[in-house]
């Protein structure tokens, strides 16, 4: 996961790359970069002059499922907008392009003094970074700032970004397309998942950059993909271009640990839950199963990630191997007089931070998790947080509380008012509540002890104080946000004044992951320097969300011995897949044209078939959802979508054996579109015939 200031130092063209690096990246000149979009989370790829993106289906998931309804379920039959007034406005939904990057890790780092404890160490560095974000939103005004943590503790780079809040919905296949195979076949190879949509970026008439509105116009990027209908084959280069979210590569054994042992257990266990719950509630109600639908998607996402990640720690041995390279670094640095007074504590010192996590752990998860599990605690602390946060100076607040942040946090709010199911929410609380009640710590907080010292009156307390909540309303809500912390204890809304009373709780969960984060930063600024020192390189930094570029191959793996699996999946593939039975059913439409071969130009000349999705070995991670996948000469052959189940691990080791990811072939996106739905339209404005 290179950064762009890598790229130039690669030697591309040895590895396959037909064009020159700086057609890629070229800070002087318009370039790839310039077609690449981060869409909230996730990646996309302008495909024309006009501002249309393409992206993943589970990446517009969000737009699709709020703007459905029992009577225009888009979610089940899907979406196409023949006009641009047509369009869906994708609300919460924000595109940003890198314009220009700086290191700036100087001006950071020097608000650190070293008399500071580690609490003070976090809040200054902090405070430095918001204040530069706001200076460089001065100094260019209509853009985006924001400082990323390259190397923790000790590089930051300043990233410029144009930042569009008008994001519509153009067109997406119905999730037996788009996501055909569910939760079956997620983190799987082979895949047949048409997981893919288009959106379009808009601006105000002036070009800049505007919230929704009727007057607004198609966004002009400086440059597009161009779509290679020809698609690619076995064997090709290709790389990639995409905003990848975490990795944890240059952490300890000792965080490893903590992962395989308490938190990836944990989540999955939790998450498996909460999944039943929110299917049982939506099974004969449409409506429900509507609102309940990106939640469950995401939590599921999540939820087999965590197992694969299990899996693969076990089955790869990555902390014992970690452990390993720890006792000869260990070596190295005791070796030296100097460099034992400089780091001879450093790995003892994050051990012992992971050590006192682990420990707190069953306190601080399942509370950290009772405000995330229910939506509707979810609402208050929000609401407390904004209420005690947005009377302090603009500077010293949480980032999402700050002015240039408020409105963004108010649209995801009103998102999750839109989805409160309260009756699910009564289950979720029961059961989060339940969980606390076996917690030591829990039970002695004045807050909580009332609704859980007694383990048979749980769900009667739970559900009474959901019963009449106005937290599903969005316009009390929106009037709650502006409120002060003692107007909301005055609104007389119970699960308010639950929230108030726990808030304390939270504060000190906050304050403690700040000690933690001075210290880790500290030390793990440390153990870089000297890994540097001891491996004689330099490293790449874990991927946080900014632009990074990989490449690989189109290429097979073998998960297990005596398996090999291909590259290349085919319409015939979905065709024998399906049952008729959610998640595998294929709309009619589908299989009349495969009966009849009616392919257009989108076949694979050799196997005779539309291709599917494609497997590569590149490096990716969450984040990376909607990447393009380009060839050679930088033009698009498929949307890169997920993961292998063994490449999971990625974000703990990358390793060339198990590592691969999966995109869906550009002639399946163009067959459906163009072919199955008939959205001629748009393949012309991409520039492509059938
Ligand atoms: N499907 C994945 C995700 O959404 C993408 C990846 O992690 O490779 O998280």
């Amino acid at each position: 996961m290179y950064p762009l200031s890598e790229i130039g130092g690669l030697n591309l063209a040895a590895r396959g790359l037909e064009i020159p690096t700086d057609q890629i990246f070229n800070p002087r000149a318009t370039c790839l970069l310039d077609g690449i979009c981060r869409v909230n989370g996730c990646t996309g790829s302008f495909v024309s002059a006009n501002g249309l993106i393409i992206t993943n289906h589970h990446c517009a998931y969000g737009a699709i499922q709020s703007a459905s309804t029992t009577e225009h379920d888009y979610l089940a039959n899907g979406f196409q907008a023949q006009t641009y007034n047509q369009e869906i406005s994708a609300t919460g939904y924000t595109v940003r392009i890198t314009e220009a990057y700086s290191d700036i890790s100087d001006k950071v780092l020097s608000a650190v003094t070293p008399s500071m404890s580690f609490l003070e160490r976090t809040k200054a560095i902090e405070r430095r970074r918001k204040e530069l974000e706001k200076e460089a939103e001065t100094n260019h005004a209509g853009m985006r700032a924001e400082v990323a943590e390259m190397f923790a503790g000790k590089t930051y780079v300043l990233f410029l970004y144009t930042y569009l809040k008008d994001v519509r919905l153009v067109f997406a296949p119905p999730a037996s397309v788009g996501n055909f195979g569910g939760e079956v076949d997620n983190w799987e190879w082979p895949r047949h998942t048409g997981d893919f949509s288009f959106m379009r970026a808009y601006t105000a008439p002036d070009g800049s950059s505007a919230d929704y509105s009727t007057n607004n116009v198609p966004y002009k990027p400086k440059r597009f993909i161009q779509v290679a209908s020809q698609g690619a084959d076995e064997g090709d280069f290709v790389f990639i271009l995409g905003y990848p979210g975490r990795t944890a590569r240059h952490k300890t054994a000792s965080f490893l640990d903590y992962e395989e042992q308490i938190r990836l257990p944990y989540i999955a266990r939790l998450y498996a839950w909460q999944i039943a719950t929110l299917e049982a509630a939506g099974k004969d109600d449409r409506a429900v199963a509507l609102k309940l639908a990106s939640q469950i998607r995401s939590l599921a996402n999540v939820e087999k990630r965590a197992r694969g990640q299990l899996k693969g720690l076990d089955r790869a041995a990555i902390a014992t191997m970690r452990k390993r390279q720890e006792a000869e670094l260990q070596k190295f640095i005791d070796s030296d007089p100097a460099r034992q007074a400089k780091y001879g504590t450093t790995l003892k010192e994050i051990d012992a931070v992971y050590k006192e996590l682990t420990q707190s752990s069953d306190f601080e998860l399942n509370i950290e998790n009772l405000q995330s599990a229910s939506r509707t605690l979810a609402i208050a602390f929000t609401l407390v947080d904004a209420a005690h946060e947005r009377i302090k100076e603009d500077l010293e607040r949480e980032a999402a509380y700050m002015d240039r942040n408020f409105d963004q946090t108010a649209k995801t709010l009103q998102l999750t008012v839109q989805d409160l199911h309260v009756p699910v929410d009564k289950i979720i609380l029961t059961g989060m509540l339940e969980r606390l009640a076996k917690v030591p710590g829990a039970v002695q907080l004045p807050a909580l002890s009332g609704l859980i010292n007694d383990a048979d009156s749980v769900a009667p307390k739970a559900s009474a104080l959901l019963e009449h909540t106005r937290l599903n309303d969005w316009a009390f809500v929106e009037k709650c946000l502006k409120m002060t912390p003692f107007e909301l204890v005055e609104s007389q809304e119970p699960v308010l004044k639950l929230m108030t009373a726990l808030y304390p709780t939270y504060l000190k969960l906050r304050q403690r992951g700040k000690e933690r984060a001075g210290q880790l930063d500290k030390s793990y600024g440390e153990l870089v320097e000297v890994k540097q020192q001891f491996m004689s390189q330099s490293f790449i930094p874990d991927a946080n969300a900014t632009l990074r570029m990989t490449f690989g191959r189109i290429r097979s793996y073998s998960p297990e011995d005596g398996v090999i699996k291909t590259p290349i999946t085919t319409l015939k593939g979905v065709i024998d897949k399906t049952t008729g039975e959610d998640p595998f059913i294929t709309p009619q439409r589908i299989r009349d044209l495969y009966a009849a071969k009616d392919f257009g130009p989108f076949v694979h000349k050799k196997l005779g078939q539309v291709p599917v999705a494609i497997l590569y070995d590149t490096d990716t991670t969450g984040g990376n959802s909607g990447s393009p996948v380009l060839n050679a000469r930088g033009q698009l052959v498929g949307v890169n979508f997920d993961r292998a189940f063994e490449a999971t691990i990625n974000d703990f080791a990358w390793n060339a054996s198990y590592s691969r990811s999966i995109g869906v072939d550009i002639r399946y996106c163009l067959w459906i579109t163009g072919k199955v739905y008939g959205a001629e339209h748009l393949l012309k404005e991409m520039g492509v015939s059938q």
